[in-house]
């Protein structure tokens, strides 16, 4: 029997046992994964990490012997997971077998629910893309609005493909917002009324009832994103920081999201910046989101603007309608305005501060900055770059690399297809079963 019928036959079986609140941890969920050993968990992520590899390709990432790797390998093949390539190139000894996924486990989906936009991709497990497609949609507008344009824009791309949708098995969904992650439910957004504790999963469910389905915040998939398929795909231990209208961090702790216990780890936004400071969203009292992210950007060249402090900024207002952005002030500054100059200084110096503490406390591998405001550019990043090292223990900074996000826009839908992939396994670990996560 192939695998994708095996794994439908098996959910088939338990998914009529998913709840109403979307619980996806329960026990009786875990069959709905596929079983493997923590040696066969490693052996995918690294070829998933880098496509094909053969044997002595995967002794060397992992130290592991000849023997034992081949006993997985061949446990993999077993199981359908895994295929066999036939051989490699010729480099110089003899040619060797590659391995990769099977691209016939089915289907995957990663959802990127912005603000104001939807994308949506469907891939296969070697990963290769069958379809992108984005759409304007407002967050706001509730959650069956928002899930219905989701399975109608994937049951489209079934449909233009000529797909079978029972074959998707995995939907991983990022949503703007803070997320439980044991429910699959999103908890008081700020920017998303009306979907409170909302049964993503079990909505979604009854579009597509194969599809093992997990939903997280979307700065922790843009930090999976980027260990996976972007900057930080050779190092374990990662800070991705989202900058825009707010600001948020995802953490990556030996190639792992770091959630926490509540699923609020990386809420970075709200760390006290300057406790003299324009009071936050939160409430509190100069937060880093309120002192340097998108808005504050803005509001601090709107005040240069129209105090006649920068003419080239007042330029911009006129030109605009009265109306400033963030990338507006990046612009005045690339066209040498002293003000904006100082304007996005002191904005990077102050998340540079924040993240001296940060790399002080977890001594990450590498700091990504993401986001719509690190378009802004090279002065953002320097300033960011030169609070941190002036704050920052010596040691802490010896290898830190502190750079821009390698897949930009994309980093989100990556991470959600790549966690929709994770999902799909459990591994087993001393005879008891552990979620991989
Ligand atoms: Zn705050």
């Amino acid at each position: 029997m192939g695998i994708g019928r095996e794994v439908s036959k098996i959910i088939s079986q338990t998914k009529s046992s998913v709840t109403q609140s979307g619980r996806i941890r329960s026990n009786d969920q875990i069959s709905e994964r596929l079983c493997i050993s923590p040696l066969e968990n490693e052996l995918i992520l690294l070829i998933r990490k880098h496509g094909n590899l053969t044997k002595a390709d995967l002794v060397e990432h992992t130290d592991y012997s000849r023997t034992k790797i081949t006993q997985c390998i061949d446990s993999l093949v077993a199981k359908n997971i895994i295929k066999s390539n036939g051989s490699s190139d010729f480099t110089g000894g003899r040619r060797s077998r590659t391995y990769s996924f099977n691209g016939e486990l089915g289907f995957v989906a990663g959802i990127d629910i912005g603000a104001t936009s939807i994308d949506v991709v469907l891939s296969d497990f070697s990963r290769n893309v069958i379809s992108r497609k984005s759409i304007s949609a407002i967050v706001r507008d509730g959650p069956q609005s928002i899930l219905t344009k989701v399975s109608d824009i994937l049951f489209q791309i079934f449909r233009e493909n000529n797909l079978n949708p029972e074959k998707l098995t995995g939907i991983g969904i990022g949503v703007p917002g803070p997320v439980d992650f044991s429910l699959g439910t999103v908890l008081s957004p700020p920017i998303m009324p009306g979907w409170d504790r909302f049964p993503i999963i079990s909505t979604m469910q009854k579009s597509f009832p194969l599809a093992n389905i997990v939903v997280d915040n979307d700065v922790n998939l843009m930090a999976l994103g980027e260990v996976t398929h972007g900057a930080a795909k050779d190092v374990n231990n990662i800070i991705f920081l989202k900058i825009g209208t707010g600001i948020g961090a995802g953490i990556i702790s030996f190639g792992k999201i770091y959630r926490g216990s509540n699923g609020c780890a990386g809420d970075v936004g709200h760390i006290c910046a300057d406790k003299n400071g324009p009071i936050c969203s939160c409430g509190n009292a100069g937060c880093l989101e309120a002192v340097a992210a998108g808005p504050a950007i803005a509001e601090r060249g709107r005040n240069a603007a129209i105090s006649g402090n920068s003419p080239i900024l007042n330029k911009y207002l006129e030109n605009n309608g009265g109306f400033l952005r963030a990338e507006d002030v990046g612009d005045a500054a690339r066209e040498g305005d002293p003000t904006a100059i100082e304007i996005i200084r002191s904005s990077g110096e102050l998340i540079g501060d924040v993240l001296a503490s940060l790399v002080n406390f977890y001594n990450p591998d590498m700091i990504i900055i993401g986001g719509g405001v690190s378009n802004i550019g090279n002065l953002l990043l320097s300033s960011i770059r030169q609070g941190v090292l002036n704050r920052s223990l010596p040691l802490a900074t010896r290898d830190l690399q502190i750079v821009f996000s390698a897949i930009g826009p994309q980093a989100g839908i990556i991470g959600a297809v790549s966690l929709a992939i994770e999902h799909m396994f459990t591994v087993e670990c001393n005879n008891a079963l552990t979620i991989l996560r």
